[in-house]
């Protein structure tokens, strides 16, 4: 396929274009669930008929392994929206509320609404889902969607370009490609809601241009996601667990593991196990598997290479700057001071700190920002309750990694540092709607008591009543 290096929107065309999703929406045509039903079908088809052109730009871009691919950036998008399309009358219906006596006769409802046009920003990592997923969200709420796809992936963002105006309504859908610049252009136009993946610092930068015109923000960054191993860990399942997790696109997914704080008297025995699940999952030549991603651009490898200098690598350490490839590979002897422990990883580097309790693990994570993913490993139920009662987390999985963010039923999303707001399920499209209330009272009865002018007797009563 024709591969675009530096994807971008003429900027001039920006205002214009954000212009033209505004006028689709104050004409209505958001609005019906026969048009929201059609614009998710024909994600759902974009995505399907041209599963391998995802595919294969997923591949140009991250190396990704097919099976991950189809995954995290196919078949999760689909499933997504297929759950909005089979609720989507549901979603979007009023629910009643009850009425209090003194507005009798009356009913009261909550009444969804969209909230006008939505701006979606994702990142290079996981470029298909963290765009359309999102965007299915406001399309399902009855938005418009102006789409901004990463440029650092670059072969996904050309071909979404040329495939959402084929598939998706171009009056109320619009995609723009591009960097900096022509993000910056977006931010200055007006939205009702700008939904932003990525990190902190553009997040600060986002969330200073929707002030000017009080837009609301859901953000999802990132930050070190810690793993805790306490010592009654199940370590062979532990292992795999964490190695998943950890290795999956090569270390670049915003839930990765960024280290792991394990229990002094196990240190050792996870090191061995890490070892061989690392060969289990990519042989002993973890460059030639068919099953590991590689590091989206230089820039980003240079980043991680720094990472590796001095350390003791226990696993991997190794890499090949034309293939942008680094090892699956574990740190040990790790300074809690050093760099690694600062920055979020976002690669396939996993430092390990021995600690000696599990009070220790806590503070560690509590003195530091609140992380956007938090997992424990542990048989002893006690340690399990005292982690979650005393760390605060995005989102946690027990004994496991990531996985917390496949269950519809949790709205996946940071707090503090690892942003604000959350999606996925129901949560997904209520991100999107306001929540109308509505009190409408009926006529037949309109007692005069609540009316001026007040005497001593009114007042009494109110008294009695209120
Ligand atoms: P990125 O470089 O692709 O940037 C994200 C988006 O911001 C892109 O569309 C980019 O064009 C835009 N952008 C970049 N600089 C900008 C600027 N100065 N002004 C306006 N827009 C700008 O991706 P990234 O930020 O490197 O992504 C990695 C980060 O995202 C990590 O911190 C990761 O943890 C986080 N992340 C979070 C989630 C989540 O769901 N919470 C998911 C994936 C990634």
């Amino acid at each position: 396929m024709t591969m675009q290096v530096n994807p971008h929107t003429e900027i001039s065309t920006i205002a214009g274009r954000v212009q033209s999703t505004r006028h689709a929406f104050r004409a209505g045509v958001t609005r019906p669930i026969e048009w929201r039903r059609a614009q998710l079908q024909g994600m759902i088809a974009m995505l399907t008929e041209h599963e391998q052109e995802f595919l294969d730009a997923l591949r140009h871009d991250l190396g990704k392994p097919t099976a991950e691919a189809f995954i995290t950036d196919v078949a999760f998008v689909t499933g997504e929206i297929k759950a909005m399309i089979k609720n989507l009358r549901k979603w979007n219906t009023s629910v009643r509320v009850s009425s209090p006596l003194v507005t009798m006769p009356a009913k009261s409802c909550l009444m969804p609404e969209p909230l006008g046009v939505v701006l979606v920003i994702a990142p290079w990592n996981y470029p298909v889902q963290l765009l359309l997923v999102p965007a299915a969200g406001a399309i399902a709420a009855g938005n418009a969607v102006v789409l901004k796809p990463s440029e650092v992936s670059s072969a996904v963002s050309t071909l979404l370009a040329k495939l959402v105006p084929q598939y998706l309504d171009s009056e109320a859908v619009a995609i723009i490609e591009g960097g900096v610049a022509e993000t910056t252009e977006l931010l200055a136009q007006q939205y009702d809601h700008i939904f932003y993946t990525g990190n902190g610092t553009v997040g600060r930068v986002v969330m200073t241009a929707a002030a000017k015109n009080l837009t609301p923000v859901t953000l999802e960054l990132g930050g070190k996601s810690p793993v805790i191993v306490d010592a009654s860990a199940n370590l062979r399942v532990t292992a795999r667990r964490i190695a998943w997790g950890k290795w999956l696109n090569a270390g670049q997914t915003c839930v990765a593991p960024d280290y792991v704080l394990v229990h002094e008297s196990v240190h050792d025995k996870l090191i061995v196990e890490l070892q061989s699940v690392i060969t289990d999952f990519y042989g002993t030549e973890p460059h030639e598997s068919q099953s590991y991603a590689r590091i989206v651009s230089p820039r980003h490898f240079d980043r991680l290479k720094t990472f590796l200098n001095g350390a003791t690598a226990a696993v991997g350490g190794d890499s090949i700057e034309e293939d942008r490839y680094i090892s699956p590979t574990v740190l040990i002897n790790v300074d809690p001071a050093s760099q690694v422990m600062h920055e979020e990883i976002f690669g396939p580097i996993l430092p390990i700190i021995p600690i000696t309790s599990i009070n220790e693990a806590i503070d560690f994570v509590t003195s530091r920002p609140h992380p956007l993913a938090l997992y424990v490993f542990a048989e002893n139920k006690k340690a399990i309750a005292d982690v979650l009662e005393r760390t605060t987390a995005g989102g946690v999985t027990v004994n496991g990694t990531i996985m917390h963010l496949t269950n519809p039923g949790l709205p996946f999303g940071g707090v503090g540092e690892s942003g604000m707001g959350g999606y996925h399920g129901k949560a997904g499209v209520r991100v999107f709607q306001h929540l109308k209330p509505v009190l409408s009272r009926g006529t037949m009865l309109d007692p005069s008591i609540a009316y001026p002018p007040y005497t001593t007797r009114k007042l009494k009563l109110f008294r009695k009543v209120l």
